[in-house]
C-alpha cells in the first residue's frame, strides 16, 4: 500500500482547497444540523450542490458523458477529504447521486441515463429510496408492495415505511412484487416512480430526534410506464442489490466519521470537567485515545479499499465492514460528547444554553438510527461471515 500522494496530486489539492475556500459559503459552515422541509434551507442545499456540481466536483467518478469527470477514485478522496477538512455541508441529492445514479449508469437503458442523471447532478431532482415495508426491513426480498402490468403501465397497490425525504421527492426508486408466484428473490421489480402520480399518500413519521426525517408512502392505482422499469422484468433483486451496495459504502464515509471525530476532540478542548479542559481528564483522554484508535483502523480500512479500487479488484465484502464500523463508531463518538457535555448534553436544541447548536443529542439519536438504516449491524455482520469469512448460514 502506497500512502503517499504524487506532485500532480497534491497541486490538484492545492486548487480544491483554495476553491472550497473562496466559494463555500460562510452560513453554511456552522448551520444546523437537520431541519427536513425547512424550504430556505433546502434552497441553500440545493444551492451548494449545484455550485459544486459546476465546479466538477460532484459525483467526479461518473463517466464524462454522464456529467461526472471519469476521475480516479485517488482525486475523489481528495476533494472528500478538503470537504471534511473545511466541514462543508454533505449533499442534498446524496440517494441521487451516490445510490441511484451508479445504478443507472450500470443496470439503465440510455434514455433513463439522459432523463435522470443531469437533474441528479444538479438537484433539481430528489430521490428516495422505498425499500422497506412493514414486516419487510431485513427480510427486504419478502416485500408485498404488488406492481401489475396492465399493457404499458404498471398498476402500483401497496406501503412503504421508513422512507427518507420522500416528504421533499421528487422520485422514488423503488421495489416492487410483479410476480406473486415466483421464489420471493425472482419476482421483484425495480421501478422509478415519479412522487406527484396520483394515488401516492406520504405521511411523515416524528423521530426520536423530533424531526420527520422518514415517511409511510402509501400506493393506491398508482401508474407507472413500462419504460421506468429499470433491468429486467423480475429481476430487480440484482439491481437492488447494486444499489445496496452503494448505499453501505454512503453511510460507512470514513470522512464523515473524522469529521465529527473532529468535532468530538474541539468540545474536549473547550469543555471544563473538574476544573480543567475535558481533555486533560484521564477518563475522558482513554475515552479518546480508544475512538482515536478506531477512527485511524477505519481510516487504513479505506485505504486499503482504495488501493483494491486502484488495481481494479473485486470490493468483496468491504463496503459491509465500512458500514459496520462507521456507524457504530459514529454513535460511541456522539456518546462520549455527552458524557463530556454532562447534563448540558439532555438540552434540546431551543434552548438557549445548548452547546455547539445542538448538534450533540442530535448527533446521537440520529446515529442510532443509521446503525440501523441500510441493513442493521446483525445483517452486515451476517454478510461479512458468510460472503467474506465462509461461514456456514445460521439457522
Ligand atoms: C434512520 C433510518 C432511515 C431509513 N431510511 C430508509 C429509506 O430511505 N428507505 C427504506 O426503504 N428503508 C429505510 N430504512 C429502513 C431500514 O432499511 C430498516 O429499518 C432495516 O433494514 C431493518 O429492518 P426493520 O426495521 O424491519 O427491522 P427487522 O428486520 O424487523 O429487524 C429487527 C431486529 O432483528 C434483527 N434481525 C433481523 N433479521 C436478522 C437475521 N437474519 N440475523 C440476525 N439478526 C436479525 C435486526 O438486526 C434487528 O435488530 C431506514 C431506517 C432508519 C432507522
Amino acid at each position: 500500500m502506497d500512502l503517499s500522494f504524487t506532485p500532480e496530486q497534491e497541486a490538484f489539492r492545492k486548487q480544491v482547497r483554495s476553491w472550497i475556500k473562496t466559494n463555500m459559503p460562510k452560513r453554511e459552515r456552522d448551520a444546523p444540523p437537520m431541519e427536513f422541509g425547512n424550504p430556505e434551507r433546502m434552497r441553500a442545499m440545493k444551492d451548494w450542490q449545484r455550485t459544486l456540481y459546476a465546479a466538477g466536483y460532484v459525483a467526479m467518478g461518473w463517466p464524462q458523458e454522464y456529467g461526472g469527470r471519469g476521475a480516479d477514485v485517488v482525486q475523489q478522496t481528495i476533494v472528500s477529504e478538503e470537504l471534511l477538512l473545511a466541514r462543508a455541508p454533505g449533499l442534498i441529492g446524496m440517494m441521487g447521486i451516490q445510490m441511484v445514479g451508479p445504478t443507472l449508469i450500470q443496470f439503465g437503458t440510455e434514455d433513463q441515463r439522459q432523463r435522470y442523471l443531469p437533474k441528479i447532478l444538479t438537484a433539481e431532482e430528489i430521490w428516495c429510496q422505498g425499500y422497506s415495508e412493514p414486516g419487510s426491513g431485513s427480510d427486504l426480498a419478502s416485500l408485498k408492495t404488488r406492481a401489475e402490468l396492465v399493457g404499458d403501465e404498471f398498476i402500483v397497490n401497496g406501503q412503504k415505511v421508513w422512507t427518507s425525504n420522500a416528504q421533499f421527492a421528487d422520485w422514488m426508486f423503488c421495489l416492487v412484487r410483479t410476480d406473486p408466484a415466483a421464489p420471493k428473490h425472482r419476482g421483484i421489480s425495480y421501478l422509478l416512480i415519479d412522487m406527484q402520480s396520483p394515488g401516492i399518500t406520504v405521511r411523515p413519521l416524528i423521530q426520536m430526534t423530533g424531526d420527520a426525517g422518514f415517511n409511510e408512502v402509501f400506493f393506491e392505482d398508482v401508474r407507472v410506464p413500462r419504460r421506468n422499469l429499470v433491468g429486467e422484468l423480475n429481476q430487480g433483486w440484482l439491481v437492488a442489490n447494486a444499489t445496496l451496495a452503494h448505499e453501505r459504502n454512503m453511510l460507512g464515509s470514513t470522512t464523515r466519521t473524522q469529521q465529527i471525530f473532529n468535532g468530538l476532540i474541539r468540545l474536549a478542548q473547550t469543555r471544563q470537567r473538574h476544573g480543567r479542559a475535558a481533555s486533560a481528564d484521564p477518563v475522558i483522554r482513554q475515552r479518546l485515545a480508544d475512538l482515536m484508535i478506531r477512527v485511524e483502523a477505519m481510516k487504513y480500512h479505506a485505504f486499503r479499499q482504495l488501493t483494491d479500487s486502484i488495481k481494479k479488484r473485486p470490493p468483496g465484502i468491504g463496503a459491509s465492514v465500512n458500514k459496520l464500523v462507521s456507524t457504530e463508531l459514529n454513535h460511541d463518538i456522539a456518546a462520549v460528547a455527552l458524557e463530556i457535555m454532562g447534563s448540558y448534553g439532555t438540552l434540546a436544541r431551543s434552548s438557549r444554553h445548548v452547546i455547539d447548536r445542538g448538534v450533540w443529542p442530535i448527533e446521537f439519536m440520529f446515529t442510532l438510527g443509521l446503525v440501523i438504516g441500510g441493513g442493521t449491524s446483525q445483517i452486515q455482520k451476517n454478510i461479512i461471515s458468510e460472503r467474506g469469512l465462509g461461514m456456514p448460514r445460521g439457522a
